[in-house]
């Protein structure tokens, strides 16, 4: 069935290594499309590298001409040579880093850009299971960290392979004797620089992990502040954010410690080089197979070719660590939505009709705990329903079903007597609006947000259609007393209005939308009862032709509906009309008791 098609499990148990290759080659496949900066940077690279390495050798032609040969011509055209080599290396050196960093800023927006839509694009239920703050490393930080290698680190590593292999043509061009007595030291470095970058790149995850725990602690702090400041719990959300840093600086310790004793070791190692060729070099010109300004070049080979080695072991260990990163972001660009969106229903009119048989429900995140069971109720086109229970009851999971945020365990929910999974989800949501039981606003104008899913362009925007819907959802009085009326930004979250404010405006979005079907979940709840008159007069006033689905608690709104679905504990325990309802004298019935006794009665329920 669908959930197969769409789903496709992770290969677990490959083998650790294959996946570092994997996601290497990865990492450079997504340098492709800038093949061309990527040639000229390293064509620059190239002629760069090669330039510095004939320096060294000139060096030891200026020593031999003023010291030993005592010849004025050899100084005088080594030190041209010298100096035309040093221009072309800077210009192409120049080139070689602007270019790189070109790269890896165009990398990180590609990366960027395939993991926000990936994303976007995830089930409701991997949001449910996400922390904010996870998903927010991975856009940043760990992005950052690829593109930085891409874009610093492979350069230097290319660079210093070019460099390497020519350093060591030149060594061996000068004396083969003190090359393979130099080079006999090589595999011991790159024998600890492996060892050490295995720790390190273990270690360094270990890093990202602490550090994404630390984010989640901030960004949900930041984001609740009134409810901290209410509790004055700052002081343990301070001691917690301080632990989670504690965490990540125990393993930065240990990165520490390891960094120390790799630096120790390769000091050492370079150290005894500098003795032995020294010793061995100066054997070899005094027996007068070498000549002094030769053995100068030589050592100045040794030095570099040591410093570029111990460069590619660093740099290595650099890579492991975005690897580590890019291992995570891919796996995220790479995740299948659990649940389809492209269902193949996608265009035409639908009449509105709703029916859920025998649905079974768990949300993903709890899947042992049942919360629909054999779920059944329609709603014939144009019908208004509403769903009434105890709070916990299963209502609002309904609504997401039929929004196709989730699938049910067992059973379908229909609309027009097609499952909803087999909707194109823009068509199905162009027909189906929802107002939320906490409406959400964005940081945008007013206008925009009821705009929202019309048009992403602002000048586009139907300003009549816009004042219209505000209209009818009683909104367009007060919105006009705003200071930019349309225009106002409400703030983050629309934490600038009341909660009856944001209801009327996201009643307004959800009517701007013409929908077909309307779900309404306690979206009157924060209004007051003569506010909450008027949009109910809206609401009922528009719905002709809509089929409604709508959750509330006071029984003026409840009383209009077509039917009533009770619902408790996932069941449906009762359906009909009101007065049937009460008649039968079940859970209805004692819930409209206990309303009406509750408190009196509003000048719209007389
Ligand atoms: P109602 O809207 O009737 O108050 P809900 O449909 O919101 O009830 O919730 C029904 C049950 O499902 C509750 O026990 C609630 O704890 C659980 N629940 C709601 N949302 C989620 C979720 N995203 N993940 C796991 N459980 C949930
Ligand atoms: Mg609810």
């Amino acid at each position: 069935d669908s959930l197969d098609d769409c789903s496709s499990d992770s290969q677990e148990g490959t083998k650790y290594d294959e996946e570092t290759t994997i996601s290497s080659w990865r990492l450079l496949s997504y340098c492709k499309p800038d093949i061309s900066y990527i040639s000229l940077a390293s064509l620059c690279l190239f002629l760069a590298a090669t330039g510095e390495i004939f320096i060294p050798y000139y060096t030891g032609q200026v020593i031999d001409g003023i010291a030993i040969e005592k010849d004025k011509e050899k100084f005088v055209k080594a030190i041209v040579i010298m100096t035309l080599i040093s221009v072309g290396t800077s210009i192409a050196t120049g080139l070689r880093g602007g270019l790189f960093k070109l790269i890896a800023s165009r990398f990180n927006r590609r990366v960027n850009n395939f993991l926000f839509s990936s994303i976007v694009k995830q089930e409701i239920g991997f949001f449910d299971n996400t922390k904010t703050g996870e998903i927010i490393s991975r856009l940043t930080s760990d992005t950052t960290k690829m593109s930085d290698q891409v874009g610093l680190n492979i350069n230097v590593f290319l660079r210093n392979c070019v460099q390497s292999v020519g350093t060591c043509i030149f060594m061996f061009k000068l004396s083969w004797k003190l090359s393979i007595v130099t080079l006999m030291g090589l595999p011991l470095v790159a024998f600890i620089s492996d060892k050490f970058g295995d720790q390190y790149q273990k270690l360094s995850t270990q890093v990202q992990e602490a550090t994404a725990k630390a984010n989640e602690i901030a960004a949900e702090v930041v984001s609740s502040m009134k409810t901290v400041r209410s509790f004055a719990n700052e002081d343990e959300e301070i001691h917690s954010y301080e632990s989670r840093q504690n965490e990540i600086l125990k393993v930065q310790v240990k990165e520490s410690l390891l960094y120390g004793g790799y630096r120790w070791c390769t000091e050492t190692l370079s150290l005894a080089f500098d003795v032995v060729v020294l010793l061995y070099g100066g054997h070899l010109v005094l027996e007068g197979e070498l000549s002094g300004g030769y053995l100068v070049s030589f050592i100045l080979y040794q030095l570099q070719l040591t410093v570029y080695i111990e460069e590619i072991g660093e740099i290595y260990t650099g890579l492991m660590e975005a690897v580590g990163a890019s291992k995570k972001v891919f796996e995220l660009i790479d995740r299948e939505p659990r649940i389809c969106n492209t269902g193949t229903v996608s265009s035409g009119r639908i009449s509105g009709e709703i029916r859920f048989e025998n649905v079974s429900f768990s949300y993903p995140t709890r899947p042992d705990i049942s919360v629909l069971t054999d779920v059944t109720f329609s709603a014939a086109p144009g019908e208004t329903v509403a769903l009434v229970g105890p709070s916990g009851g299963g209502k609002t999971t309904c609504i997401s079903l039929l929004e196709h945020f989730y699938e049910p365990t067992s059973g379908e929910v229909l609309v027009d007597s097609i499952p909803v999974r087999s909707y194109d989800h823009k068509y199905l949501h162009s027909k189906i609006a929802m107002v939320g039981q906490e409406p959400v606003l964005f940081a945008r104008s007013i206008k925009e947000n009821i705009a929202y899913g019309l048009s992403s362009n602002n000048s586009m925007i139907d300003q009549s259609l816009v004042e219209h819907v505000s209209h009818l959802a009683n909104a367009h009085s007060f919105i006009n007393e705003l200071p930019d009326r349309y225009e106002t930004e409400t703030g983050e979250k629309g934490l600038q209005l009341s909660g009856g404010q944001k209801q009327r405006i996201a009643i307004a979005r959800a009517l701007a939308q013409n929908p077909q079907i309307l779900l309404l979940d306690e979206a009157t709840s924060a209004l007051d009862a003569e506010s909450e008159h008027l949009v109910q007069d809206a609401i009922y006033k528009n719905l002709s032709g809509r089929t409604v689905l709508i959750i509330a608690h006071r029984l003026s709104t409840i009383e209009k509906a077509d039917k009533i679905v009770v619902i408790d504990q996932g069941k449906v325990v009762a359906q009909g009309k009101h007065k049937e309802l009460v008649e039968e004298n079940g859970l209805y019935a004692k819930l409209v008791k206990r309303q009406m006794l509750g408190r009196k009665k509003t000048p719209a329920e007389r």
